[in-house]
């Protein structure tokens, strides 16, 4: 089947670093992206890039020196507080494999690595049919066709309805999203360390992590059912703020500091489509990223694996003959992202549990073991 005309919808990691690595192999692939530019939202925090996965992508897409540059291995630290402020765990320079970068910086990096007209900022794609030349890439008010549709869009992807009937089901967890600068908050400095801090107390959780350039993001995490957690994405800053003084009263004031200081930057509840997701293979069309196995953050492999599939989908769409390199591409994307999905989910349900930190002090303490 032809293959000469690739839409990709969705420019996230996942899409940008396919865009970039079909380029490699002479293709001409189309990102659609309904953001208008690169900083029209707040990206999201720091990522840790795995060795085999993230960091191997970036190695074949020839940006290693690009990432090297602007990546912090020196904040791979892990701090555990219980609600009383106590620490409990610290490990402040381990030396592991997983240097961070600011997802802003790495989409950048992506971005600037692409020939220019490649990506159509400002592009929401409404639908996807099928059509005699391939498949019509529809949005408000066009039209285009091409041969092969790749849904790298994410969370609520619109490509995977035409292979899938799976939806995003809501996890009983959601983040208010904090951020601080250092420079404003020493407190918040102190208490993160260098690297990611968790404070961890019957079913609720507070995070720091540090992010590049002075900067700190912060979650507040509870158990909240789906009707209140959309409530509460409709309420002022101020209101959730008090909501959230109220679920963590008695905590430790160092740690309610995280909440009363912190800049809003909004609600995040979470979503994961089931373990193991997978579909029918259909010639034309498939996914990569979240879009195929959206979990929980709690596993830290969600931009590591949107990564390492856009690189298994590359080879396999360069791949002479017909489309079951593809098929095999996302059996195997499928196994592997299983096997995350379900650490994903222990990781959620370890962190808000009613046994307060212990979950979280065994895995750290068990992960130190097997270094
Ligand atoms: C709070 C939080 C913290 C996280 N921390 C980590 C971490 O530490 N480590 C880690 O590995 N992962 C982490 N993740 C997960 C990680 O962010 C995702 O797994 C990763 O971004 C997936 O990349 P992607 O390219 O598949 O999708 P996305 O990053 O979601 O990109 C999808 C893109 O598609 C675009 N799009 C969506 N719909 C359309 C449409 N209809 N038309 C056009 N464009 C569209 C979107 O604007 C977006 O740019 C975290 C997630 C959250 C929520």
């Amino acid at each position: 089947m032809a293959r000469n005309r690739i839409a990709i919808i969705g420019g996230g990691p996942g899409g940008l670093m396919l865009a970039r690595l079909l380029q490699l192999r002479g293709l001409a692939p189309v990102v659609f992206e309904r953001d208008t530019h690169g900083t029209q939202r707040p990206q999201g925090g720091s990522l840790d890039l795995h060795g085999q996965t993230g960091q191997h992508a970036l190695r074949v897409a020839g940006l290693e020196a690009a990432f090297t540059a602007a990546s912090r291995p020196e904040d791979q630290g892990d701090r555990l507080y219980d609600s009383a402020g106590t620490l409990l765990f610290d490990r402040d320079a381990p030396s592991d494999d997983r240097p961070e970068i600011d997802r802003t910086v790495l989409r950048q990096i992506l971005l600037d690595s692409l020939l220019p007209g490649t990506l159509r900022w400002g592009s929401r794609i409404a639908k996807i049919m099928p059509s005699d030349k391939g498949f019509s890439v529809i949005g408000a008010g066009w039209q285009e066709e091409f041969d092969v549709v790749v849904g790298a869009d994410g969370a609520w992807s619109c490509v995977r309805p035409l292979l899938s009937d799976a939806v995003p089901v809501y996890e009983g967890v959601t983040l208010v999203e904090l951020g601080f600068d250092v420079a404003r908050h020493p407190a918040i400095d102190l208490l993160t360390g260098r690297g990611k801090m968790f404070a961890v107390g019957d079913n609720r959780v507070l995070v720091t992590q540090r992010n590049g350039f002075g900067h700190i993001r912060g979650y507040a995490g509870l158990r909240l059912p789906e009707e209140t957690a959309r409530q509460w994405r409709g309420l002022s800053p101020r209101q959730v703020r008090m909501a959230l003084q109220e679920a963590f009263a008695g905590w430790a004031p160092s740690l309610m500091a995280v909440i009363q200081s912190g800049d809003f930057i909004g609600v995040r509840p979470l979503y994961a489509l089931p373990v193991g997701h997978c579909w029918q293979s259909r010639p034309g069309l498939t996914l990569l990223g979240d879009a195929a196995h959206l979990m929980s953050p709690f596993s830290g492999e969600g931009v590591n694996l949107a990564l390492a599939d856009a690189l298994d989908l590359a080879s396999a769409l360069t791949a002479t003959g017909d489309w079951s390199a593809v098929t095999r591409y996302e059996a195997a994307m499928s196994a592997r992202a299983a096997i995350a999905a379900a650490g994903a989910a222990q990781g959620l349900n370890g962190a808000f549990s009613p046994q307060g930190a212990a979950p979280v002090l065994a895995h750290y303490r068990a992960r130190v073991c097997e270094m």
